[in-house]
């Protein structure tokens, strides 16, 4: 029997915009939405009555900033008290607070209250958006994904993201480095002209990270070589430069501080964006807004020289992080073959000036699709990992490396690496440690990933502990520490007393900072009745939309000057009433019961059905007389 395939998706979870595809046909097909595009702002809103996802939310951003949500993959596994979520705080429009656990929460208020959510929450109404867009498109029910996440998420962001996808109902087949699937998109066609090998770079600059990767693709092998990287840096950054520029010379002009004020900092913000965009093509622009704040109307200029100047050290940056990534992988820059720039901020000029003057503006590769290359990358790896694919997909193999190197906190708080940075993923790794006194009976482990020599200035994943340790010399006991991280870059880790069955086990789920099993059960339930909500929401939306059209038609229909002959004046005036009488009714009640604007409904077709069958015997008496 020939069972049935579903495909599994490819989601490219952006921070600005998220974009969704998947192989059918032997191609991959990038799925539209309902408003015909092709990627779909990561943006969140809460009204009164209802709560929207995507385009909708976006549009709602400027009527409600403090209430929508946006850019939350800059929270996502981190902790309220990073200095980089202090500094976002400070310029979004919506608050943000934290937990018990100082985790970062963000409030809004849905149908008057206040709720709180989780970036994990916030994310997973996302990735369901992107599932429902795919399913509308596909006509059946999708469970598997892969989602993509920068190369440079630590193992928490990782964990993070993949319990986004658990809460959004979707089985994460794979968690998938961004720059990965943008060269596995780039290369993909090209698998048969690569019988040697080539060494393509991936610069990834979108709206929150910067992320590169070396990948060295020979046939349908594509081997990570080295990634570095940012998770805070990227477009929304650049945005904040000229926003904070334009603020104080608001403050100049006019001694009035908007900062507080979060329309009108949305406002101006969105018209920084637009700028920052037109600039890429101009060298100069304007920007205005219209009754900015306390009526005053903002009106300036910003060259592109300007822009450049506000943002040089992020753009140095940049290529500060693309030369480390060479040095990691040992590759020279003559060496490489190709540049693919992706993300949306890869198309500010200076950033491909300055790329250009350090590999060679020849190498820079401008033809990919930026916005949809990591979705198109996600969905070959989908393809392949449901078994849908076809010989070309089932031949790619791809291989990430570790972005951060994790260890364990020996002696004074030196940090000991057992997994370098740019491992080759997945990976399972022994130390072994011993006692630090005479008799010890315990030893605590600390896990750590990051770059710095003392631990304590990297970031702690967890804790475990290995007792029953029999008395002994220092150095005596051998305890074997095993670093195992998975085909998603996720870390598990355990340690084991030689000799004994004493072991011990980094549960990170259990940590205080992370989602716990219980909690995220909750947040499935929650997202369920979300969801039953948004259904129940359109139900009504779509039974007064009805009722709205009809009543439309009919006001319409009333005054055809045909109908003169059909009724009397007065008949006509009765019925021209009742059809203004629910027009206004309609304006006063925005989201009335599906039972009543059923009935409201029933009851204005009563009155007007007399008048519909008139109107369409003459039409048909016209067809015949023609
Ligand atoms: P992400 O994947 O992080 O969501 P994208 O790759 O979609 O990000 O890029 C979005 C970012 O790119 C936004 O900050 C947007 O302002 C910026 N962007 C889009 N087009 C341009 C352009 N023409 N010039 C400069 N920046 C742009
Ligand atoms: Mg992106």
């Amino acid at each position: 029997m020939v069972q049935k395939v579903v495909p599994a998706i490819g989601i490219d979870l952006g921070t600005t915009y998220s974009c969704v595809a998947v192989w059918e046909h032997d191609h991959v097909e990038i799925i539209t939405n309902d408003q015909g595009n092709r990627t779909t702002p990561s943006y969140v809103s809460f009204t009164m009555e209802e709560r929207f996802v995507g385009e909708s939310a976006f549009n709602n951003a400027a009527m409600d900033p403090i209430n929508t949500i946006y850019g939350v993959k800059r929270l996502i596994g981190r902790c309220f008290s990073d200095t980089s979520v202090k500094e976002d705080i400070n310029l979004w429009p919506f608050s943000v607070v934290a937990d018990a656990n100082d985790r970062p929460k963000v409030v809004v208020n849905y149908k008057g209250e206040e709720k709180q959510f989780f970036p994990e929450e916030i994310s997973s109404m996302v990735l369901m958006k992107m599932k429902q867009i795919a399913e509308t498109y596909l006509g059946y029910t999708v469970k598997d994904a892969v989602v993509t996440v920068p190369a440079y998420f630590n193992d928490s962001q990782r964990r993070a993201t993949k319990d986004a996808g658990v809460i959004a109902g979707l089985n994460v087949k794979r968690i998938m480095d961004e720059p990965t699937a943008a060269a596995l998109a780039y290369g993909f066609h090209k698998i048969k002209d690569y019988s040697k090998p080539q060494n393509v770079f991936v610069f990834d600059l979108g709206g929150g990270t910067f992320d590169v990767s070396l990948v060295n693709v020979c046939g349908g092998h594509f081997e990570v070589k080295a990634t570095a990287g940012d998770t805070h840096l990227g477009g929304e950054d650049f945005d904040n430069r000229i926003l904070n520029y334009f603020v104080e010379e608001f403050k100049r002009k006019h001694k009035k501080d908007i900062k507080g004020n979060a329309r009108a900092l949305w406002r101006l913000r969105s018209a920084c964006e637009r700028a920052k965009r037109s600039l890429s093509t101009t060298t100069i622009t304007t920007v205005q807004v219209d009754c900015l704040f306390d009526g005053i109307d903002f009106s300036s200029t910003l060259s592109r020289t300007r822009f450049d100047e506000l943002n040089k050290d992020l753009f140095t940056k940049c290529i500060e992080l693309t030369k480390q990534c060479f040095k990691d992988a040992k590759v020279d820059k003559n060496e490489i073959d190709i540049v693919i720039l992706v993300g949306g901020s890869s198309r500010i000029v200076k950033v491909q000036q300055l790329l250009g003057v350090y590999i060679g503006d020849k190498k820079l590769h401008r033809d990919i699709n930026q916005d949809e290359a990591v979705a198109y990358g996600a969905a070959i790896q989908a393809a392949k990992l449901s078994g849908q694919g076809d010989e070309l997909v089932n031949n790619v193999v791809l291989s990430d490396v570790t972005p951060l190197s994790l260890g364990v906190a020996v002696d004074v708080g030196v940090m000991r690496i057992a997994v370098p940075r740019n491992t080759p993923v997945p990976t399972t790794k022994v130390d072994c440690f011993s006692t630090r006194f005479d008799n010890q009976p315990s030893v605590l482990f600390e896990v750590y990933e990051g770059e710095r020599l003392q631990a304590s200035s990297n970031h702690l994943l967890g804790k475990f502990v290995i007792s029953g340790i029999s008395p002994a010399p220092r150095g005596v006991p051998k305890i074997d520490v095993c670093f195992e991280i998975d085909e998603d870059g996720i870390l598990n880790v355990s340690g084991t007393l030689r000799g004994s069955g004493e072991t011990g086990k980094l549960t990170i789920t259990n940590e205080e900072s992370w989602l716990r099993k219980e909690e995220i059960d909750k947040m499935i339930k929650e997202a369920e009745k979300y969801k039953a909500e948004d259904e129940k929401h359109l139900l009504k939306v779509n039974a007064r939309r009805k009722l709205d059209d009809y009543a439309y038609e009919m006001s319409k229909t009333i005054r055809k000057p045909e109908l003169l002959s059909l009724i009397s004046d007065s008949e006509r005036k009765k019925i021209e009433d009742r059809v203004y009488e629910a027009i206004s009714w309609l304006e006063l009640n925005e989201v009335p019961t599906v039972e009543v604007s059923k009935s409201k409904l029933r009851v204005l077709k009563e009155i007007c059905e007399p008048l519909v069958t008139k109107m369409n015997s003459r039409n048909q008496v016209d067809v015949v007389e023609l």
